[in-house]
C-alpha cells in the first residue's frame, strides 16, 4: 500500500521528517496539491506562485533521481485526496503541520475529518519550533531550544517508483493569475536557499546588526532567506545548525554579535507565528477585542490608494512602496515603518494594509504577518507603541537620499505630504489613549500578554536602552 506524503509549505528533501518516516513504511506518493481556493484568496499574488512552482520544478527533480518525481494536481485538498484514495486505496498520509491562514487551517480540520471517517492515519509532524496546542508559553523557549537541537532528519536515498503520472506544474495563466510584474525577485529552489545561508553566514551578514535598518545596506547583509523559509526550502532547524556552528568558530567579537542577533530572528520567527498557531483570530480581529471599531468606520479610501501607490508625498514612505512593489521585499524597518504610518498617520485599518502588504511581499507567512501588522498598529496592546517618523527614518537610514532617488527619481519636484506628520501623530495618540483608558481594553491587554506574551520581555524592557539595542528588539 502507498504512503502519501503531502508537501504544503515545506518544499524540500533535506530534514523533512514526514518523508523520511513514511518511506520507512511503504512505496511514497510525493503530492503537491495547487489549491483554488488558496490562489484566489485576497493574500495570494502572483509572485507567489512564480516562487512555489521554481520550488516545485526543483522538487520533482530532486525526487525524481532518488526515484519518485512529485506528484502535482490541481483542485481542493479534500476532493484531491478523495480522488486519489478511491484510486489507490491508501492508509496514511503525512505531512508537517501547517500554520497557514484561514483557508488552510479551515481545509486541514476538514481533511482531519474525512481522514478520521474514512480510517485513513493522518500523521503530522512540527515543522520547526511552533508548538500545536500549546497550553502556556511559560517554558517555550526551552522548547524551542530542544527542537532546535535535534539533529537533521535524513533524507532518503531511494523511492521506489509508483505508476503514476506526475501531472504538470500549472503556469500562471492556468490558475487565472495575473502576469508577475516582479523584476527583482528571488530564485526560488533548496539550492538557492542554501547558497544564501553560506553566503551570508561567510561574508554577507558579518555586520547584519549595524546593517540591517538601512534598505540601502539590509538588501545585501540580512539574510533574504525569508521566502525560503516561507515555502520551507530550508529547515529553521538546518539554519540554526550552520550559524551556531559558525558562531562556535567565530573569533571576531563583532562577527559573533552579528550572527548572534540573527540568531534571535530565527526564535522571533517561531515565537510571531505561535501567536497565529494559538488564535487563528488574529487574522481577521484585534488581538485586544476592546479596540474593535476603533479604525473601522474611518477608512478613508483615498488615503489607503495613496499609501498603496507609494504617492503619499513622504519619500522615504512612497520610495519603500516602490520598492516592494518592483521587488517583493523591504526590511524589518521599513516594513515596520509602512504600517505605521497606515496605522497613525492615515488612521487606516491593519487588516486592509495587511493585505496589500501580504501580496506585495514574496516572504508573506501569514504567522509573522499578522502578529507584525496588529504589532505596528497599537492593537495587540502588549508592545510598546512605536509611531515612526518618516522624515527622520530617511536622515537617520538614507541620509545621502540614494535609496529614495534610486525608486523616485522625480523627489526634487514631488508634491506635498498628504497628511501633517506632527498633526497626524497627535491626533492617533490622542485616538489610542482614549481607547487605552476602557476597561475592557486594559482588560484584553492582560489576557494577551498572558496568551501570547514573550516571558523574556519583562526582565529586557527593565533595563534602561540605547538606540543601537533597541534595534534588536521587534518590539
Ligand atoms: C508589518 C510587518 C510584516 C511582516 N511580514 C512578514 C512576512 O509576511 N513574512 C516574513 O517572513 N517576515 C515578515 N516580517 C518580518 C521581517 O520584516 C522579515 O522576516 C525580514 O525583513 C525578512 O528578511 P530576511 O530574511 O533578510 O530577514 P533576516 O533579518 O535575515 O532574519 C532572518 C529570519 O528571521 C525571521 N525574522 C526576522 N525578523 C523578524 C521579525 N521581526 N519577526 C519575526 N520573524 C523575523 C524571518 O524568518 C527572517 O527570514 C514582517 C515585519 C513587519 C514589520
Amino acid at each position: 500500500m502507498i504512503e502519501i506524503v503531502w508537501f504544503k509549505r515545506d518544499l524540500r528533501l533535506i530534514d523533512h521528517a514526514p518523508l523520511l518516516a513514511a518511506s520507512q513504511r511503504g512505496p511514497v506518493l510525493p503530492l503537491y496539491i495547487v489549491e483554488p481556493s488558496v490562489v484566489a484568496a485576497q493574500d495570494y499574488d502572483p509572485s507567489h506562485w512564480t516562487f512555489t512552482s521554481a520550488c516545485l520544478r526543483e522538487l520533482r527533480e530532486a525526487l525524481a533521481r532518488i526515484g519518485q518525481p512529485l506528484v502535482v494536481r490541481v483542485g481542493e485538498a479534500l476532493q484531491v485526496l478523495q480522488q486519489l484514495h478511491a484510486e489507490h486505496r491508501f492508509a496514511r498520509l503525512w505531512s508537517h503541520e501547517e500554520t497557514g491562514n484561514a483557508i488552510t487551517y479551515q481545509r486541514d480540520i476538514a481533511v482531519g475529518r474525512w481522514a478520521r471517517a474514512n480510517g485513513i492515519e493522518w500523521n503530522e509532524t512540527p515543522n520547526g519550533g511552533v508548538i500545536r496546542r500549546l497550553k502556556t508559553r511559560n517554558g517555550w523557549a526551552q522548547k524551542w531550544e530542544a527542537r532546535m537541537a535535534a539533529p537533521v532528519v535524513e533524507t532518503p536515498t531511494h523511492l521506489p517508483k509508483i505508476l503514476i503520472e506526475p501531472g504538470p506544474i500549472p503556469t500562471l495563466r492556468e490558475l487565472n493569475l495575473g502576469p508577475d510584474h516582479r523584476t527583482g525577485a528571488q530564485p526560488g529552489g533548496s539550492k538557492a536557499a542554501h547558497n544564501l545561508l553560506d553566503s551570508f553566514l561567510e561574508h554577507r551578514g558579518h555586520r547584519y546588526h549595524y546593517e540591517m535598518s538601512s534598505p540601502l545596506t539590509a538588501e545585501d547583509s540580512c539574510s533574504r532567506l525569508s521566502t525560503h523559509l516561507a515555502y520551507g526550502t530550508i529547515s529553521t532547524r538546518v539554519v540554526v545548525h550552520k550559524l551556531r556552528s559558525h558562531i562556535a568558530s567565530t573569533t571576531d567579537p563583532t562577527q559573533r554579535r552579528a550572527l548572534r542577533a540573527f540568531d534571535a530572528r530565527l526564535h522571533w520567527r517561531d515565537h510571531f507565528m505561535q501567536k497565529l498557531e494559538d488564535e487563528p483570530a488574529i487574522e481577521h480581529h484585534n488581538f485586544v477585542r476592546g479596540f474593535d471599531g476603533m479604525r473601522e468606520n474611518d477608512y478613508n479610501p483615498e488615503r489607503f490608494v495613496a499609501w498603496a501607490e507609494g504617492r503619499t508625498g513622504y519619500p522615504m514612505i512612497d520610495a519603500c512602496m516602490r520598492c516592494l512593489h518592483e521587488t517583493g521585499w523591504i526590511n524589518f524597518r521599513m516594513r515596520a515603518m509602512l504600517v505605521s504610518f497606515a496605522a497613525y498617520h492615515l488612521w487606516l485599518h491593519w487588516r486592509p494594509v495587511g493585505l496589500h502588504l501580504a501580496k506585495l511581499f514574496v516572504d508573506y507567512e501569514p504567522g509573522i504577518h499578522w502578529s507584525q501588522c496588529q504589532m505596528q498598529s497599537g492593537t495587540t496592546g502588549i508592545n510598546t507603541l512605536r509611531i515612526y517618523n518618516p522624515i527622520k527614518q530617511a536622515e537617520d537610514h538614507d541620509p545621502q537620499g540614494i535609496f529614495i532617488r534610486r525608486w523616485i527619481p522625480e523627489v526634487e519636484d514631488y508634491p506635498s505630504p498628504i497628511v501633517e506628520h506632527k498633526e497626524a501623530v497627535r491626533e492617533a495618540r490622542s485616538k489610542l489613549s482614549e481607547f487605552r483608558r476602557r476597561f475592557d481594553v486594559r482588560n484584553g491587554i492582560g489576557e494577551v500578554a498572558k496568551k501570547h506574551g514573550s516571558r523574556k520581555k519583562t526582565a529586557a524592557r527593565s533595563k534602561p536602552k540605547t538606540s543601537k539595542q533597541q534595534s534588536l528588539l521587534p518590539f
